[in-house]
């Protein structure tokens, strides 16, 4: 169990590869963020995990802790009609385009500490930084605590980022919290937002007043740990098509009695079409594409079916994801065509069933490469990576606004209490980060 940041101090050492000298010059940065860390994991302990509902009171206390610290700091701090929270370090000319920079504060139901909460953390221990070595950003930086990322609790994605550029539809407010039914808007008002501006579709962000937005995030896949590097650089957001309730219509027969050649296999029809993506999966590899394909459903329906039968209806979903929007679009292809061929070879029929579609997001090529010079400069080991699940920042992307990602090194993957990420990693992280924000772009 790793909420407390310094579980993994006992090393005193910095990351492979990475300079003596920085790591010591960030030691009080480390020793700041573990103590960050360590409140918002004692606000939101709710054994096994940690627990920050989208607009609740875990999430609730996560904002509090942080407007509180900002004010303290002496520090700009607003909410908007959502109730995302900013907290400014006024730049040197005030007019030029800020940098933001922040992430989501709220978690899944027993999640872990760093899912979200890293993106903050990392923003305000920047400033912490700036204001204990006087130093005064040319323009504007803004954190943003933002709301409501994770679908946990409303089957919405990125409500807090919407919100704020307007794009929360009368529709959206009316979704139901999945523990207690109460609507979006309920829950904003209660907690002192004002749901009729957001019905409105007034935005609180202007992506013209916005140079950029920086996202620090711990990373959810094994591919750090794997290469053994602290940090990495996010090229793309994924996209997906998805086939949430496909199925496959054959015969129910009897297991002994039907003959091979007059079977209509659901199962094995299924099969095929897993097979046959797979192939269709090593091909593009072969190309360098990006892509990933899952089938993360398949089910006999357990009424009708038996060990003595053979199964004659599966229910199944199908999963594609990958930063090339040619690539999802090629795929799309292949999974129509498998579906016809292996359906006018088994008689089988395939039904892909409603098909819904998210676009990828690609990352500023400039600020990528800003980012790596930062690594480089620095001596901090890094790769550039594609991000296998969605972020805040595909909305900030899909605004116009040049985007990046830092991803952080985190074992046992996310949304589960075992989330682990070293404070080591993190000051490497806060080093690009400090030079995205600054950084003349
Ligand atoms: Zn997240």
């Amino acid at each position: 169990m790793s909420f407390h940041s310094n579980d993994k101090r006992a090393s005193d050492a910095p990351p492979a590869g990475v300079p003596t000298t920085n790591w010591q010059e960030w030691s009080q940065e480390r020793a700041l963020a573990a103590t960050l860390f360590d409140g918002l994991a004692k606000d939101g302990i709710d054994t096994p995990g940690i627990t920050r509902d989208s607009y609740g009171a875990g999430e609730q206390r996560a904002h509090e802790r942080i407007a509180a610290l900002a004010h303290a700091w002496g520090l700009e701090v607003r909410t908007d009609a959502a109730l995302n929270l900013y907290v400014t370090f006024p730049g040197r000319d005030r007019s030029l385009p800020a940098a933001l920079t922040g992430s989501h504060l709220d978690s899944v139901p027993c999640g872990g500490n760093f899912d979200g909460a890293a993106g903050v953390v990392a923003g305000m221990t920047v400033f912490s930084r700036w204001l204990r070595t006087g130093f005064v950003p040319a323009h504007d930086c803004t954190v943003m605590a933002i709301r409501a990322e994770e679908s946990a609790w409303f089957p919405l994605s990125y409500i807090g980022s919407k919100a704020a550029f307007g794009m929360l539809s009368g529709d959206d407010l009316c979704i139901l919290r999945s523990d207690d039914n109460r609507t979006l808007a309920q829950c904003i008002e209660a907690l002192g937002g004002e749901p009729d501006r957001l019905r409105a579709g007034e935005a609180f962000l202007d992506a013209r007043a916005i140079s950029r937005f920086v996202e620090l995030h711990i990373e959810q896949g094994p591919l750090l740990v794997e290469r053994n590097l602290p940090v990495g650089i996010v090229t793309g957001i994924r996209g997906a098509f998805r086939f949430r309730h496909a199925q496959a219509i054959g015969e129910y027969a009897h297991s002994g009695a039907a003959a091979r050649g007059k079977r209509k296999d659901a199962m094995l029809a299924v099969a095929r079409l897993i097979i046959a993506l797979d192939h269709d999966w090593d091909e593009a590899e072969i190309e360098e594409r990006d892509l990933v394909i899952t089938f993360g459903r398949v089910q006999t329906d357990p009424k009708r079916a038996d060990f003595s039968k053979v199964p004659g209806h599966v229910a199944f979903s199908i999963d594609v994801r990958s930063i090339e929007p040619d690539t999802l679009l090629r795929l799309e292809a292949c999974v129509r065509l498998r579906c016809a061929e292996i359906s006018a070879s088994s008689g089988v029929e395939l039904d892909l069933g409603l098909q819904t579609h998210s676009k990828p997001a690609v990352m500023d090529a400039a600020l990528q490469a800003s980012l790596l010079n930062a690594a480089a400069i620095h001596g901090i080991p890094t790769m550039k990576m594609a991000s296998g699940a969605g972020h805040d920042s595909a909305i900030f992307a899909s605004q116009g606004i040049p985007t990046a990602m830092i991803f952080v090194r985190n074992e046992n993957g996310s949304h589960n209490p075992a989330e682990s990420m070293t404070m080591e990693d993190f000051a490497c992280a806060l080093q690009l980060l400090e030079y995205g924000l600054t950084c003349e772009y």
